[in-house]
């Protein structure tokens, strides 16, 4: 793919920084040289020749006609791509690296086209072709490299970045399989590998000239130079090349084209010589692939950690490789005097996953470039910032120290020594409090010493982020309390955000165009303008609009639930819609036991007031999280029960959708009507699933909990279902918890509860479910699900009685579409940028 001229200019751009010092021109003075050229094509004219030029053949699949699509698509952004990247690497304004080991980003065409607003022109000149934009793009694979919320963030923050023209560069691992396919067989969660690179990916460009080698084991070695001073030298590794593929991220409508850049691990050409010399040649070579293993799979872990020695040399490939590539770009531009480094540069950390950074940082600053501990320190403490995602002990990081002294040695060192000096500083301010020095060490003492990961960052870190307002709270007054109180400045809020681009533009047209007619299209890029909509709540040709926009997208997404899941339903009922990952603490199974409960009114001739709905839950299971896979099980069961009675389908249909991903979000949110957001209370840093929701006029039915207490704020609790327990009482109740003792004195729990265990949902498969029974009435259950039944069941009620009502239910749509404004990740964005990347 790379053309004559550019590896022109690549063998150039070696040898000049090869010839960097303090003193020459930088290596982007290459790009000076570059002959001009013609400007570019047209999208048609380019997608003609790649279909004459690209594909070699006259016949074609519709995957190979994407593929040219896509290659012109890419191609009508080279010349901005080239200019952002000219002007960053001057570094105009500060660069951001924002360090993910996740990044959900979905399907690109839609985005790209809408981000260069070529849609339209793309329409026209696909006629050419015999299909339709729209037929084109569902033959894209989902990029799916993330597990769920964290992952669709970071891809999220990656538009919005290059929509507020920010120089932010997205660093992750390119995996050659992305989250699982999830496939439901006989009920059943069955996970299938993503090969979603098999067609090859036409968005990326593999950039030979900045690979760099990453080392792994070894040893460290120290000496005294003849000045007196001691340097560590780690030896005998075993190195892996890191070479970078850029995929680009265009701003919307602003010329800007940021770059994420995605790591693949491949095997250097040092053979084993060993191995070699015995002449096993093809042994030697084959043990090569194993290099190659760091980048092949997503772990597929949310919530939770994976000890897996693996992961964690995935963590140290994605933060080395991203590290020294930032520093050969400072080092182009400044040579090596590093004292405007943290002036310029930021590296976000996307939860603890990228957080060996901090010491991978101090070790290429002191054992590369020379620079002593204090100066080292001084850097890299003023140039990381940390955001936590989660409350949940499952999902705080550790690492064995034993594990990790094998594969980095120098690092633990250097974990070490940070340590050492930052307990200095504990012991200064609780002097004599031996137990503190123990509770905040990041070194964790027991049978086997473990590294605190959580810990590293904030230590290291000017800035620890909360991801919505009472998760930060909860982290100042509970987990990180200490660390609150020894640095209160660093600590600090950024409620997630989703872009309206692809959660409202791109994905639900209709109700764009809607938007756009009446309010501009300002809302595109300032999500606040939808505050206007609610002047039309009482516009009666405007809301009858609203509803038919919604029944036509509720058409739409009817046709993929019955393709998907061979279910039907029927858009003048309710959709009742649940899609996130399958977790304990998101409580799928409240849903299921409310959905058991309308099914058994439904049996005891009991509708009074009950509006007919469709229930859809999605999502994905971690693949050994047991209990998750159960809740799936579940689901499907009790979803075939009810659509195998004729006389319940009128009141109540239910589907499980297989494999629920970002391009599949793109269809659920424009035709959903209730958002269920119903996590126990505390538990849920944030969700964003909600805010997608809130954007396409869902109502939402939740707990205090997460975003939703801002959602609430922002539209008022006449437009709310709230419902449960609150985060205190859910603390108050632990001690006290008597679940038997709730269900004897509810009636309706009561008889979902013995339901279930008549085995009515698993006649043929007896005892299925008793670990889920169990845990319902286990005093210890954590996510309380029996203390919430009643009061989600009330909310439900209220539900069905305000969608009886539908010129309220389409008022209260509408308000909640003009409250979602603050839930841009525009927003989110812009408080980074204030609070943190630039304030500095
Ligand atoms: C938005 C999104 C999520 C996050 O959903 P929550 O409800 O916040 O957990 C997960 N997966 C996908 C595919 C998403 O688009």
């Amino acid at each position: 793919m790379t053309t004559a001229k550019e590896s022109a200019s690549v063998k150039k751009a070696t040898t000049t920084r090869k010839k960097t010092t303090k003193t020459t021109k930088p290596a982007t003075s290459v790009v000076q040289t570059s002959e001009p050229c013609e400007p570019c094509d047209t999208l048609g004219a380019s997608l003609a020749r790649h279909i004459r030029y690209g594909l070699c053949r006259d016949e074609h699949e519709k995957e190979e006609l994407f593929t040219a699509v896509a290659e012109s698509v890419k191609e009508q952004m080279l010349d901005n791509w080239r200019e952002t990247r000219i002007k960053d690497n001057q570094y105009q304004q500060k660069q951001i690296a924002y360090l993910s080991l996740e990044f959900l980003m979905g399907r690109a065409l839609g985005n790209a086209l809408l981000s260069l607003d070529l849609t339209d022109e793309a329409q026209k000149v696909l006629t050419d072709y015999a299909t339709t934009l729209e037929d084109l793009e569902q033959v894209e694979h989902d990029a799916g490299l993330g597990n769920g919320g964290l992952g669709r963030l970071a891809a999220c923050f990656l538009d919005s970045c290059a929509c507020l023209d920010l120089s932010v560069t997205g660093y992750g691992i390119r995996y050659q399989y992305g989250m699982f396919v999830q496939k439901i067989i006989d009920g059943y969660q069955v996970e299938r590998p993503d090969r979603w690179l098999r067609h090859g990916n036409p968005w990326e460009v593999r950039i030979a000239n900045r690979i760099v080698t990453v080392p792994f084991f070894g040893h460290t070695e120290t000496y005294v130079d003849k000045d007196g001073r001691r340097h560590h030298v780690w030896t005998n590794t075993q190195n892996v090349l890191a070479v970078p593929y850029d995929m680009p991220i265009p701003g919307f409508n602003n010329g800007r084209i940021n770059t994420l850049r995605l790591w693949k691990a491949e095997a250097n050409d040092e053979f084993d010589l060993e191995e070699f010399n015995d002449g096993d040649y093809a042994e030697a070579v084959a043990t090569k692939n194993l290099a190659e293993q760091i980048t092949m799979v997503l772990y597929p872990n949310d919530a939770s950690v994976n000890g897996k020695e693996l992961r964690l040399r995935q963590q140290y490939f994605l933060s080395s490789a991203s590290l020294q590539d930032l520093l050969a770009r400072y080092v182009d531009q400044y040579g090596e005097d590093f004292s405007e480094f943290s002036r310029r540069n930021v590296m976000q950390l996307n939860d603890t996953h990228p957080s060996i950074a901090v010491p991978e940082l101090m070790r290429l600053l002191m054992d590369k470039y020379g620079l002593g501990w204090n100066e080292a320190w001084d850097i890299t403490s003023r140039s990381m910032a940390y955001t936590n995602h989660t409350l949940l002990p499952e999902a705080l990081e550790r690492w064995p120290v034993p594990m990790m002294k094998n594969m980095l040695p120098r690092i633990v060192e250097i974990i070490f020594e940070i340590n050492a000096r930052y307990l200095e500083l504990v012991a200064h301010h609780w002097p004599g409090n031996i137990q503190k020095l123990a509770d905040m060490s990041i070194i964790e003492e027991g049978p086997e010493q473990q590294i605190r990961m959580a810990y590293l960052a904030i230590v290291a870190s000017f800035s620890v982020n909360g991801v919505a307002g009472l998760h930060t709270e909860l982290l100042k007054q509970g987990l990180f309390s200490d660390f609150y109180q020894l640095w209160p400045h660093k600590f600090n809020n950024k409620t997630n955000g989703v872009t309206p681009r692809r959660w409202l533009a791109y994905c639900n047209p209709k109700l764009s165009g809607l938007i756009t007619r009446r309010l501009g299209k300002e809302w595109i890029t300032d999500l606040t303008h939808l505050a206007a909509l609610n002047a039309f709540t009482s516009d009666k040709a405007f809301v009858k609009e609203w509803a038919e926009i919604k029944l036509t997208n509720k058409q739409a997404l009817s046709e993929f639930v019955e393709q998907q899941c061979g279910v039907t339903f029927d858009p003048q009922m309710m959709f009742d819609v649940q899609v996130k990952r399958i977790h304990e603490y998101k409580r799928q199974l409240l849903n299921i036991l409310h959905v058991i409960h309308l099914y058994r009114r439904i049996l005891n001739g009991d509708t009074q007031g009950m509006a007919p709905r469709c229930v859809l839950i999605g999502g994905k299971a971690a693949p050994g999280y047991a209990m998750a896979k159960q809740i799936i099980k579940l689901a499907n069961n009790v979803a075939h029960m009810v659509n195998s009675d004729p006389l319940v389908t009128p009141y109540l249909r239910m589907a499980f959708l297989p494999n629920y991903n970002v391009s599949a979000m793109e269809k659920i949110c424009p035709g959903t009507d209730l958002s269920e957001q119903i996590s126990t209370a505390g538990k849920e840093a944030s969700g964003t699933g909600n805010m997608k929701f809130m954007m396409n006029g869902a109502l939402t039915i939740g707990t205090l909990d997460g975003a939703n207490i801002e959602m609430l704020e922002e539209v008022g609790k006449d437009n709310f279902f709230l419902f449960g327990l609150n985060a205190q009482e859910v603390a108050q109740t632990k001690a006290h918890y008597q679940p038997q003792q709730i269900i004897a004195e509810s009636e309706a729990l009561t008889g979902v509860m013995n339901m279930l265990k008549s085995g009515h949902f698993n006649l043929v498969e007896p005892g299925i479910f008793d670990h889920i029974i169990a845990s319902i009435v286990d005093p210890f259950d954590q996510w309380m699900t029996a203390a919430d039944f009643d009061s989600y069941r009330i909310a439900q009620e209220n539900v069905s009685a305000t969608y009886l009502d539908q010129a309220k239910w389409q008022q209260i749509s509408i308000r909640n579409s003009a409250a979602s404004g603050r839930f841009s990740s525009d927003n989110t964005i812009s408080g980074y940028r204030d609070d943190i990347w630039m304030k500095k």
